[in-house]
């Protein structure tokens, strides 16, 4: 049996729910149920602390659980997110590697066991927190666990209401006491579906034909509008028709008063949109197996025609000198759109992959060794003011949208008072529903913009976060030549926007936003300075 201990903790910074400890506590009670000699032991619990103000109490929850460590107490250090490990988002890392080195294993719920074995080990761990340090991204896992909790136990996530469905107030009430929509069958739009799925299974109609179908019988969506193939195709999908609430990989157990189709119907229609890609997928012929040869993978386009490269091989048949017959493959890039369509693209239609892959790995590397020449101060001086430009960029776009929400929802409510009394073409629980929306708009926006204006007023703050990222690009540097293909591919995949190859191999490696600004210090050092791509010749 594994001892183990669990830590739950509200992290530092901009999140969307101020106590989750609760589900926090859910997540990692199913967590240790799926294994199969785990045995929690002991639970820490504690309320985070706002900015970086460091409460005492705070403190201990870490310095005990370190010194049970030391102590051997304990095996297993399970968390939902690894920020919870940290005070600070920069400390976590360290915190996590020193309990690995104590010989206690770190797991988190949403991120699986932080293993500091190999050279790859480490280079997760670096591109890991230095992705995560986008809050954003954490802030939507924590909104989609707690959707997901919602989604299992059958309630309506919120949102528009699929077509087929319309919203309704059943009395449930959310913890902050306000009564909240449950789904519930629309009589008309529900035939509409029935036909949809009838028409489908019966009669083989795809998305296309029974889009045509639909625009000439007259028959409109919600909006007023002809259905367009892709929300068929939704439609056709939408585990919702047989009752089933469905939120990401989620699904809840199937609602009979959800039900507009049944199972059979259902899953015929499942089978046939599967063959349908199937067939995509062969009129394509992206041999995807093939792809874990080469270094780049949805990441390089044609020079040309701006359209995706593929994966393929090639060979031919040789004699030595000596008479023998040899048979020689190799892998090349090819641009989908001369192999099929030539009209399309007057490029070069394919190019050795090994050359190509030489070049850019070289490119990358001679990248990364510059990046790691440059020093702190220049990279901190150079991108610090570009850095508020862009904070001040997002701030402005979340106040024109803030604003916008303001003037909708004052129209709406402008609304309601006649609607209230008939004399407007609007119903008024209708006017209910989209002042509700907008409403959950605005607190986002007012939200953002808040987080906003509070990071603009931390120079400090900002400072660190360059001089974070600057140390991360040199670890990445110095890890690079080391790794596998696969984790090579990875850090080419978060350095480098897309690579478009044209004829005589002339290649040009389009940069991420953040490492261009790295490149323009790199040239200034070299008192260079002059693009934001590089083009070379493999
Ligand atoms: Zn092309």
């Amino acid at each position: 049996m594994k001892r183990v201990y669990c830590l739950y903790r509200v992290s530092t910074k901009g999140q969307v729910e101020k106590d989750d400890i609760p589900m926090q506590k859910q997540a990692c009670h199913e967590f240790v149920a799926e294994q199969s000699d785990w045995h929690i032991e002991k639970e820490f619990s504690e309320k985070g602390v706002s900015g970086f103000k460091i409460a005492a109490k705070d403190r201990d929850a870490i310095q005990d659980l370190q010194k049970a460590a030391v102590e051997k107490k304990f095996d297993v250090l399970l968390v939902f997110m690894f920020d919870r490990i940290g005070r600070k988002e920069d400390e976590t890392p360290f915190v996590v590697e020193w309990f690995v080195r104590q010989g206690v294993e770190v797991w988190s719920v949403k991120e699986g066991q932080q293993r500091f074995d190999t050279h790859v080990d480490k280079l997760l761990n670096y591109i890991r927190f230095w992705q995560a340090s986008g809050e954003s991204i954490k802030t939507s896992i924590r909104t989609r666990t707690r959707m997901e909790q919602l989604v299992k136990e059958g309630h309506f996530k919120g949102g528009t209401a699929p077509y087929g469905y319309r919203l309704v107030h059943k009395g449930r009430v959310n913890k902050r006491g306000h009564e909240v929509f449950d789904l519930e069958i629309d009589e008309y739009e529900s035939t509409v579906v029935r036909r949809i799925f009838h028409l489908h299974t019966a009669y083989g109609m795809g998305p296309q034909t029974l889009s045509r179908r639909l625009t000439e019988d007259g028959v409109l969506n919600r909006a007023g509008r002809n259905f367009v193939a892709p929300s068929i195709r939704n439609i056709l999908t939408n585990p919702i028709y047989k009752g089933v609430l469905r939120f990401g990989e989620t699904l809840s157990e199937p609602f009979e008063h959800l039900k507009i189709i049944d199972d059979e119907t259902f899953r015929l229609s499942q089978e046939l949109m599967e063959q349908r890609s199937r067939n995509r997928e062969e009129l394509r012929r992206v041999p995807r197996r093939l792809a874990k040869n080469c270094l780049l993978v949805g990441n390089i386009f044609c020079g040309h025609c701006g359209g995706r490269l593929v994966t393929s091989t090639a060979g031919t048949r040789y004699q030595r000198a000596n008479g023998e017959e040899v048979y020689r493959r190799w892998w090349r890039y090819l641009c989908y759109n001369r192999v099929r369509h030539k009209g399309e693209c007057c490029g070069q239609t394919g190019y050795s992959a090994e050359r190509i892959d030489e070049a850019v790995r070289e490119s990358i590397r001679k990248l990364l060794d510059g990046l790691k020449k440059i020093p702190m101060q220049t990279v901190v001086e150079r991108r610090y003011g570009l850095a508020v430009d862009d904070l001040e960029k997002r701030l402005n776009e979340a106040r024109r949208i803030e604003a916008k929400s303001e003037r909708g929802i004052k129209a709406l409510k402008a609304e309601l008072a006649p609607a209230l009394m008939g004399e407007s073409k609007f119903d008024p629980d209708l006017l209910g529903d989209a002042i509700q929306a907008a409403q959950v708009e605005l607190d986002e926006a007012r939200r953002l913009v808040n987080n906003l204006e509070n990071e603009l007023a931390d120079t400090e703050t900002i400072i660190r976060t360059l001089e974070r990222q600057h140390s991360r690009l040199v670890s990445l540097s110095e890890l690079f030549d080391g790794c596998d293909l696969d984790a090579q591919r990875m850090v080419i995949s978060q350095l480098v926007d897309g690579v478009y190859v044209s004829s005589g191999y002339q290649i040009e490696l389009r940069l991420n936003v953040t490492l261009e600004q790295y490149v323009e210090c790199m040239d200034e050092a070299r008192a260079g300075g002059e693009k934001t791509t590089m083009v070379l010749t493999a």
